[in-house]
């Protein structure tokens, strides 16, 4: 039997999140055709746990003090007393880069500059709407 949009034939789900192996991964959803070819789905590897959930274990291993008092060399090296910007936060007015840039600025007294460039190739239906 032949699936549609290459989806994986039998579909299983995550033992941790229940994420089905349905789900299209790391592609742009406008470029996911009816028969794109290498079309990626999520892995659910054979103890039955998808890549992010792996991923969450690999972020619990990580030394979260360790890389902080790297960032603080970091800042601490390019931090200015003089008001001028002293660093640059690419922003794209959304949630993440709005949390960065408070954080720069009131948890680690830098003075953030905040870009950004135009972030979206509109599509044609897009632009029509
Ligand atoms: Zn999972």
């Amino acid at each position: 039997m032949n699936s549609k949009f290459n989806l994986p034939n039998k579909v299983i789900f995550c033992n941790k999140c229940v994420m089905s192996n349905q789900r299209p991964s790391s592609i742009p959803e406008f470029k996911h055709t009816f028969n794109r070819k290498g079309a990626k789905y999520l892995n659910i590897n054979s103890n039955g746990i998808c890549d992010a959930c792996n991923q969450s274990e690999v972020k619990k291993m990580i030394d979260w003090k360790k890389r902080e008092k790297k960032l603080l060399n970091l800042l601490d090296k390019y931090r200015k007393s003089n008001g001028d910007y002293d660093c640059i936060v690419p922003g794209s007015g959304g949630k993440d880069s709005a949390y960065q840039s408070h954080i720069l600025k009131y948890k680690y007294g830098m003075n953030p500059l905040l870009i950004t460039w135009p972030q979206i190739l509109y599509t044609e239906n897009g632009l029509k709407n």
